[in-house]
């Protein structure tokens, strides 16, 4: 990959505003709920779960799941559980934070490992989603922006570990 700096894809401004308009929702919706659970997932998620989580109204708490896929590079493989949630999510409503819903696998498998934790409900949230590459159908209650089906980075994403704290959401081309 050349050092340029990837084109712009989503501007840092548009991000900040859509974020804040999710942590309004989000927080509209548990307004009376008590206490909710984030739960961020590593790396991608780990800006995008920073920035919502502050701009929430409502008692939260942060939680990390970590997976990883047995697929290289762009390529989407077998989902495999790298590090669960620390804390007891039994009872409690929760949110997925995800940076990234593409072929859908891994929000599946993510949704699936939580029910065994017993939480009160579980509802899923993206910042972005390329909803032309679905495979496997997930309920998916807030979605920052609907993208093609190309590779991003930035904003927590990367490409091979570069590009991960851009401001902004731009495009590579993978070469893999
Ligand atoms: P899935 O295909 O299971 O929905 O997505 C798997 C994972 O692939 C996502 O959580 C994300 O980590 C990664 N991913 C998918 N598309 C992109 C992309 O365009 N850019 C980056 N950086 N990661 C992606």
């Amino acid at each position: 990959m050349s050092d340029a700096l990837p084109p712009v894809l989503i501007p840092e401004s548009d991000i900040e505003a859509r974020v804040a308009e999710l942590a309004q929702q989000i927080s509209a919706d548990y307004a009376d709920k008590g206490e909710l659970v984030l739960i961020g997932v590593l790396k991608g998620a780990f800006i995008f779960l920073a920035d919502l989580s502050r701009q929430l109204s409502i008692p939260r708490a942060i939680e990390f799941i970590a997976v990883s896929s047995y697929g290289s590079g762009s390529k989407s493989g077998a989902v495999r559980l790298v590090m669960d949630v620390r804390g007891n999510i039994e009872g409690k409503h929760v949110v997925i934070v995800e940076d990234i819903v593409d072929t859908g696998n891994t929000l599946h498998y993510l949704i699936g490992i939580l029910e065994s934790h017993g939480p009160a409900s579980i509802k899923t949230c993206t910042l972005l989603h390329k909803a032309s590459a679905t495979e496997v159908e997930v309920d998916i209650d807030y979605v920052g922006f609907a993208i093609g089906d190309e590779w991003v980075v930035g904003y927590g994403l990367d490409y091979a570990e570069q590009n991960r704290t851009l401001p902004y959401i731009g495009n590579v081309t993978p070469t893999d």
